[in-house]
């Protein structure tokens, strides 16, 4: 696998959050602007309580402005946190499949999270329950091939080396409020790999309709 095979693509790039897409996905998406149609959504509504909640969907957009995505789009369901108390992580992941299986449009490909939900050193060895949960939805909704950041997974079929300054700029859309302090991997080289079958994290309870529809 080569950064080609993403060039000159429909991409639809899925995340939890506001900020994952410049996080896990931003060294990628900012040496791929231009040359390939690129698709934004985030899943989840933005935490209520932080500094900077009323801000992070603006800043989400200004990140598609700079990629020129072809759409940006918030879904804003309840967030579940990182450990899934804030909200049942898996109705999330059955209302982020059911929206996803609304969408009208093919993709040539789909960027997300890994099943892991890219354990790191700010939430922990068990990763972030809403990443898990949108991996779990993107699976169930999404008839394409799905290519998942490579945190934490054992095998990693794509390592991309990117301009630093390009990436730093996507993050800077989030300043002052979110840096990235911590996230002690935000300018490693990104890794990547493709999604293998047999991960459902709660099989048998998403929405047979969701599987239907996008058919
Ligand atoms: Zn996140």
């Amino acid at each position: 696998m080569h950064l080609n095979a993403f060039l000159h693509k429909r991409l639809l790039v899925v995340v939890a959050h506001q900020d994952d897409e410049s996080l896990y996905f931003g060294g990628l998406l900012s040496s791929i602007r231009g040359r390939a149609e690129i698709g934004l959504i985030c899943t989840t509504a933005p935490m209520p309580g932080r500094a900077d909640t009323d801000h992070r969907v603006a800043n989400f957009h200004r990140v598609g402005e700079l990629l020129q995505c072809r759409s940006v789009k918030c879904l804003q369901l309840p967030d579940c946190g990182p450990r899934g108390k804030a909200y049942p992580s898996e109705r999330l992941a059955t209302e982020i499949a059911v929206k996803l299986s609304e969408i009208g449009e093919t993709y040539d490909m789909i960027i997300t999270h890994n099943h892991l939900g890219e354990p790191n050193k700010v939430y922990g060895p068990f990763g972030h329950e809403a990443h898990k949960a949108t991996h779990v939805g993107v699976v169930a909704a999404i008839r394409a091939p799905i290519v998942v950041c490579g945190l934490g997974l054992n095998r990693v079929s794509l390592e991309i080396e990117y301009d630093r300054e390009s990436k730093k700029s996507l993050i800077d859309c989030y300043a002052p409020w979110w840096t990235a302090r911590g996230y002690d991997f935000c300018y490693q080289p990104e890794p990547y790999s493709f999604h293998t079958t047999g991960q459902k994290l709660f099989p048998g309870r998403l929405p047979t309709h969701a599987r239907e529809c996008s058919a």
